[in-house]
C-alpha cells in the first residue's frame, strides 16, 4: 500500500441515531472493509465527535489501510443541517446534539479533504455510484425505515437545495383532507402513510376496528407487539387484511414514486431501506400501481427497482461525496 496517488482510496461514515458505520472503498465504489460504532448521542457531541474519529480510524484499520492510503472523507448525518456549512443543526435523531460543526472537525483531525452530507442524499448517490443506479443518470431513491429518507441525483449532483432541504420526499403531502401526522409534525406526508412505522400503526388501528381473528393480532399478543416484517409475512401467507395493507403501502409508494416522476422525470427510481426484505412481489405492487397513477410515458419509460448495497450505501454514498470534493479539488488545482 501506500500508493495514494494511483489508486486513491475514501473513507466513508455514515453516522445514525443509533449506530453509524465507517467504510473505505476504492475508485470504484467497492468496499475493502467497514466497521459499525455505537453512537451514543447521549453523551454530548464532543463525545460524538471524538466517536466519528474512532469510528473513521477503526474503518481504515478493517480495510488493512493506512491513513496515508485516504485522499479524502464523506460524512454523512441526519438532519437538521447546513450543508455548505458543514454543520448539524438540531438533530431529533442525534439529541441532544445541537450546531456541531462535524466536517470542519474531521478535516483539521485528519487533514484530508472532507465533505459533508445528508444521510439520505448520501445513500441515494452510494446507490447511484455503485449500486442499484450505476448504470443510469439519474435517480430518485427512497429509503423505507422509522421515517422516509429520499435523495434525488441528476447527472452526478445531489440536489441539496438552497436551504439543504432538497429531496425531502417523505413529506410531500399526499392526502390533504384528514390526512395523518406525519414525525415531522405536519400532516398528510406521505412518511405517515408508507414508513415502517406507518404500516405497524395503520394495521394496529386496523385490527382495532374489528373483533375477527386474525393471525397479525395473535401475533401482536405474543410477541408484544408488530414489526412491519411481520405484516409482510403474514401477507405472504395470504392473510386478506395483511394483503390489504400491504397493497396500500405499495399504492402510497406508487403516488410518491409518480409525484417524483413528474417533477423530475428520472431514469430510475429506487427503494431502500428495511421494507424491501419483502422482495420481488411488494415491488411488482408497487410497480402496477404506479403504471396506474403515471403519464403514460414515464410509466412505460421509468426504471423502478429497489435498492442493491442494502445498509452500506450511506457510508459508501459519504466516501463518494469525499471522492467528488477530492476531485473537484484536483481540478481547480491545474
Ligand atoms: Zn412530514
Amino acid at each position: 500500500m501506500g500508493n495514494s496517488m494511483a489508486h486513491p482510496l475514501y473513507v466513508g461514515l455514515d453516522v445514525g441515531g443509533t449506530s453509524m458505520k465507517g467504510g473505505v472503498v476504492d475508485d470504484t465504489g467497492k468496499s475493502l472493509g467497514s466497521v459499525s460504532l455505537p453512537t451514543e448521542a447521549h453523551r454530548g457531541q464532543e463525545f460524538g465527535l471524538a466517536r466519528m474519529c474512532e469510528t473513521i480510524r477503526h474503518a481504515v484499520a478493517a480495510a488493512d489501510v493506512t491513513m496515508k492510503d485516504i485522499a479524502a472523507i464523506g460524512v454523512a448525518t441526519p438532519g437538521t443541517m447546513d450543508i455548505p456549512a458543514g454543520i448539524i443543526l438540531d438533530p431529533p435523531n442525534l439529541k441532544p446534539w445541537r450546531d456541531v460543526p462535524v466536517r470542519d472537525h474531521i478535516e483539521k483531525v485528519f487533514k484530508l479533504p472532507t465533505a459533508f452530507q445528508n444521510d439520505a442524499n448520501a445513500a441515494a448517490y452510494g446507490e447511484f455510484w455503485a449500486g442499484a443506479g450505476k448504470s443510469v443518470d439519474s435517480m430518485v431513491f427512497f429509503t423505507l425505515g422509522t421515517g422516509i429518507g429520499a435523495g434525488i441525483i441528476i447527472g452526478d449532483m445531489i440536489l441539496e437545495g438552497k436551504h439543504s432541504h432538497g429531496g425531502e420526499l417523505g413529506h410531500m403531502k399526499i392526502e390533504v383532507t384528514n390526512g395523518r401526522q406525519c414525525g415531522c409534525g405536519h400532516f398528510g406526508c406521505l412518511e405517515a402513510y408508507a414508513s415502517a412505522t406507518s404500516v405497524v400503526k395503520r394495521t394496529m388501528e386496523r385490527l382495532a376496528q374489528t373483533k375477527a381473528k386474525s393471525p397479525l393480532r395473535e401475533h401482536a399478543k405474543k410477541e408484544g407487539g408488530l414489526t412491519s416484517r411481520d405484516i409482510f409475512e403474514v401477507a405472504a401467507a395470504g392473510d386478506a387484511l395483511a394483503e390489504k395493507i400491504v397493497d396500500e403501502t405499495a399504492f402510497y409508494l406508487a403516488v410518491g414514486a409518480a409525484n417524483a416522476m413528474h417533477t423530475i422525470d428520472p431514469e430510475m427510481i429506487a427503494f431502500g431501506g428495511g421494507m424491501t426484505g419483502a422482495g420481488g412481489p411488494f415491488l411488482d405492487l408497487i410497480k402496477k400501481h404506479i403504471k396506474k397513477l403515471a403519464l403514460p410515458v414515464p410509466a412505460e419509460k421509468t426504471i423502478v427497482s429497489f435498492a442493491s448495497l442494502g445498509s452500506d450505501a450511506g457510508y459508501i454514498g459519504a466516501a463518494a461525496c469525499g471522492r467528488q470534493l477530492a476531485m473537484r479539488r484536483k481540478k481547480n488545482k491545474e
